[in-house]
C-alpha cells in the first residue's frame, strides 16, 4: 500500500489519497504509507467546495476561476447560464484546472452581453436547447433561464416554460434566477418542479417570502443563495428563516461585476450565512454534498472512492463584519481561511488575481485593494478586498 497523499491530523479524520481519488479516511492513518505527507494538525478538511452557481464565460460577466479556486477551496465552478447554445464553445474549449460544468443557459445567445437576452423569444429555441444538452451530458447539468423585467421585456415566464421543457426532456433540473417584477416572483416559483433551484432565494429585489415561496420550499425546490452583485439581503434571508425556509445550497454568483465585492468569494460568503444564524456543519453541506446532489454531480463527499478534490480550512473563531448586497451587515461568529486546495490530488498552485475586464467600474478603494493583492499574494487569503464603501455596484432596494 503506497498512497500518493496523506493529508495527516485534520478533522473530521486523515484522507489518503490515490490515483486521484480518496483511498481511505480515518483517524492516525500510517504516515509511512504515504509517498507526501502533509501536516493538517488543527484544521479542517473538507470536500472540494462545489458553487452551484458562477460565471466563467463566455462574455460579459464571466471571470477565470483558477486565479480564485487556490485560495478558496472551491475546485468545481458550476457555470449557471453564462453560456447559450449558441457560446457554448467558448465554454467548452477552455481548460481549466478546476473541474467547470454548466447550466445551459434558455437562451442561445447566453449572457454574451450585459442582459436582456430572453427578450427575444427566437433565442430561447426549446429543440436547440434540447439537442445542445443531448451533445454535451457530460459538462452541461441543466438548464439556466434568468427571469426579470430586464431578462425578459415583455415575454413574462414564458421563457421558464420552455427552459422547464427542456428540463423535462432531458431529465435535468433548471435553475431560475428571480430579480425585478414583472414578472412576479410568486408566478415564478409556483411553477417550478421539485428538484429545480431557484437562485437569489434571498434577494431583496424580488423578496421571495410570500405564500409561494412557502409552497415552493414544501415541494422540495431548493432555494440556492446566488448572492452576486445584487441578489442577497440579510433581512430577506432572516424573514425566510422565520418561515421555516433555508438556503438548500449556498453560491455565490460569482461573476465580473461581483467578485470586487460585494460577493468576493464562495468561503466569504459561506460567512454571512453564519452570520444569519446557521450551524457551520449545515453551511459546510451547502457548499457540497448539496450542491453535488442537485445536479448528479461526483463529489462533494470524502467518501472513499470519491474524486480526491479537497480543502483544507482554518477555522477562525471571532467577530467578523460582512454586508449583504444593500450594504446591511452583519456579524459572523468565525471564517473560514483556506490553507490548501486539491483537484484530483493535485495541490492548486498560487497565481495572481487577472486583470478585471476593461468594461468593469471599480472603485479607487476596489484599484488600490487589487494592486496591493498583486504585491502580496499571501494577503489574497485573510481579508475582504474592500469593505462596503469601497464598492462600485450598490443595489437600492425595490419599492413596492
Ligand atoms: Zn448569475
Amino acid at each position: 500500500m503506497t498512497w500518493d497523499l496523506l493529508l495527516a491530523g485534520g478533522e473530521p479524520f486523515d484522507v489518503a489519497v490515490e490515483g486521484g481519488r480518496i483511498a481511505a479516511t480515518g483517524k492516525g492513518l500510517p504516515r509511512t504509507g504515504a509517498r507526501v505527507v502533509e501536516d493538517v494538525g488543527g484544521l479542517l478538511v473538507t470536500p472540494g467546495l462545489i458553487d452551484l452557481h458562477t460565471h466563467v464565460g463566455p462574455g460579459y460577466w464571466g471571470i477565470a476561476p483558477d486565479p480564485i479556486a487556490w485560495h478558496t477551496g472551491v475546485t468545481t465552478w458550476v457555470d449557471a447560464g453564462t453560456a447559450g447554445a449558441f457560446t457554448l464553445d467558448g465554454l467548452l474549449r477552455r481548460s481549466f484546472d478546476v473541474r467547470v460544468v454548466g447550466l445551459l443557459n434558455i437562451s442561445a445567445v447566453g449572457l454574451s452581453g450585459r442582459t436582456g437576452e430572453s427578450r427575444d423569444l427566437g433565442n430561447c429555441d426549446v429543440a436547440l436547447a434540447i439537442d445542445t444538452v443531448q451533445a454535451h451530458r457530460d459538462r452541461i447539468f441543466g438548464i439556466k433561464v434568468r427571469i426579470d423585467r430586464e431578462t425578459v421585456g415583455d415575454n413574462g415566464v414564458e421563457p421558464l416554460r420552455r427552459a422547464i421543457a427542456v428540463g423535462e426532456a432531458c431529465g435535468v433540473p433548471v435553475m431560475a434566477h428571480v430579480g425585478s417584477a414583472p414578472p412576479a416572483v410568486d408566478e415564478v416559483l409556483d411553477l417550478l418542479r421539485p428538484g429545480d433551484i431557484v437562485t437569489h432565494c434571498a434577494s431583496g429585489i424580488a423578496s421571495p417570502v410570500g405564500p409561494a415561496a412557502v409552497r415552493a420550499g414544501a415541494r422540495g425546490v431548493l432555494f440556492d443563495l446566488g448572492h452576486g452583485s445584487g441578489g442577497f439581503a440579510f433581512d430577506v434571508l432572516e424573514r425566510q428563516l422565520d418561515l421555516g425556509l433555508r438556503p438548500h445550497t449556498i453560491s455565490t454568483d460569482l461573476h465580473a461585476r461581483s467578485v470586487y465585492g460585494p460577493a468576493f468569494d464562495l468561503p466569504t460568503t459561506m460567512a454571512k450565512v453564519l452570520a444569519a444564524g446557521l450551524p457551520l456543519a449545515e453551511v459546510i453541506e451547502a457548499v457540497t454534498v448539496r450542491p453535488a446532489a442537485a445536479l448528479g454531480l461526483d463529489g462533494g463527499t470524502l467518501d472513499v472512492g470519491a474524486p480526491a478534490d479537497l480543502a483544507v480550512f482554518a477555522v477562525e473563531p471571532g467577530a467578523f463584519e460582512v454586508a449583504d448586497a444593500h450594504l446591511q451587515v452583519r456579524t459572523a461568529p468565525l471564517r473560514l481561511v483556506n490553507v490548501a486546495t486539491y483537484r484530483k490530488g493535485q495541490k492548486l498552485t498560487p497565481r495572481l488575481p487577472e486583470p478585471p475586464a476593461p468594461w468593469i467600474p471599480l472603485t479607487g478603494a476596489q484599484r488600490a485593494a487589487l494592486s496591493r493583492r498583486e504585491r502580496d499574494l499571501r494577503a489574497l487569503l485573510s481579508q475582504p478586498l474592500v469593505g462596503p464603501d469601497g464598492l462600485a455596484d450598490q443595489f437600492p432596494r425595490e419599492t413596492k
